[in-house]
């Protein structure tokens, strides 16, 4: 797997794509830096040998061109955030492009606008993708959030730089860190699934069974195995079609040998508000009216004991209604306690956009080994896929 570590960068010109979707307030500020901060990394390796860097990335969903899909907007923050002046180039490919390319000196920082103000980018274009690859000399992929896209920059560019391609050190550490869950584990390995919805997540479960010893099922998804086992569930989410499909992940677990473990006692609320009154009530006896919404103390315990004695975890999907904070415990006190088992040497990856999103605002970003940027991507490569960004590099 080669990184940037593998080149030598001297007076060359970097063409890194990167995952700049930052939020972006009314004014058009940044309110969330973490993936400009995430790719700093891998710029300061190539500025530091002396070459030059040309960073590609999308913004939004634009229609078109549209202002206030500018990368322009992150031009000063990224300037702060790598402590060097940043040019913008105010198109992508073209002759402003080419222009600014050209000119840029050693050291420098050149951002191109958004990919996305072309339609060839999502469509994969091959003659877009020619034209973008002529800015630079070596190509780097850093942006795991779009690695599971076959655009232009992201895939179909590496074809012009057969011998000249790497990861950047992000994607790089993305790839090791999913690998220590899916390949190279140590043992034994929980995985904790929760979130709203089996159908969402059936493709990581049923690949991921290869892979775990154990499986803590949480969330919504919880309530489709209760009833489908033939549990009372009151007015708790349920996917009624998948039944079936959750015996069938059951049997699976069975005759694989991994443990599930699904919440006995749950935070039952008689209506979908934080202000709702609640009760713990037995998993298999919701009354008619309430629907569960956090995972109860005495699943936690159980739970508990599990993350305790594994030695790597993977965690996908809160435990329960966590943005209302009344249903928050369950996936708080399960954060709490992989951080604990992580400080007693487990390995811990987090990752999607909930489980991420919870991650950080309870302070436990720092305590777990690593917390995935990629919500999509992270996703299709537990289901078991190649990534076509990470095979372009590869190939
Ligand atoms: P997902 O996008 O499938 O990972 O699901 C995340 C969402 O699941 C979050 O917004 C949670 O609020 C929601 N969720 C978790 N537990 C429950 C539950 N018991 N009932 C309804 N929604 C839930």
């Amino acid at each position: 797997m080669k990184t940037v570590q593998d080149f030598d960068f001297k007076n060359k010109k970097a063409l890194i794509r990167v995952d700049f979707n930052v939020p972006l307030d009314e004014q058009f500020q940044v309110t969330d830096s973490t993936r400009i901060e995430a790719a700093k990394p891998t710029i300061d390796a190539i500025l530091a040998q002396g070459g030059s860097v040309i960073l590609m990335s999308h913004l939004g969903r634009p229609k078109g061109v549209e202002a206030k899909y500018s990368l322009q907007h992150i031009v000063h923050i990224t300037s702060e955030i790598l402590g060097v002046p940043v040019q913008f180039a105010s198109n992508c490919v073209g002759e402003v492009a080419q222009e600014a390319a050209q000119n840029l000196l050693a050291g420098s920082v050149l951002i191109l606008e958004n990919l996305r103000f072309h339609p060839e980018e999502e469509a994969g274009d091959v003659a877009f993708a020619k034209e973008l690859a002529s800015l630079g000399d070596i190509y780097v992929n850093d942006a795991f959030g779009t690695a599971h896209r076959a655009h232009a920059s992201t895939t179909i560019i590496a074809q012009f730089f057969p011998e000249h391609k790497c990861f950047g050190l992000l994607l790089a550490k993305e790839i090791e860190s999913l690998n220590k869950v899916l390949k190279n584990s140590e043992k034994p390995v929980t995985a904790v699934l929760g979130g709203s919805k089996v159908s969402s997540k059936i493709t990581v479960i049923e690949n991921i069974l290869d892979k775990v010893d154990h499986m803590i099922i949480g969330g919504g998804m919880t309530f489709t195995f209760v009833k489908a086992l033939g549990g009372k569930i009151g007015n708790s989410i349920c996917e009624d079609d998948k039944q079936d499909l959750a015996l069938e992940i059951l049997r699976l677990a069975k005759e694989k040998g991994v443990q599930i473990h699904l919440p006995v006692d749950v935070v039952a609320a008689d209506a979908f508000a934080n202000d709702a009154q609640t009760q713990v009530v037995d998993v298999n006896s919701i009354p008619d009216g309430w629907q569960g919404l956090d995972a109860g103390p005495k699943s936690l315990d159980l739970f508990k004991e599990v993350i305790m004695e594994s030695k790597t975890i993977l965690w996908n999907g809160p435990l329960g209604v966590f943005e209302l904070e009344n249903f928050a415990n369950g996936t708080i006190t399960l954060g709490n306690y992989i951080a604990e088992a992580t400080a007693k040497g487990a390995f811990s990856l987090v990752g999607g956009g909930d489980s991420v999103a919870a991650v950080k605002q309870f302070g436990l970003e720092h305590k777990v080994s690593y917390v995935s940027t990629g919500g999509g991507a992270m996703l299709e490569m537990l289901e078991g896929r190649v990534l076509p960004g990470i095979a372009a590099i590869l190939e």
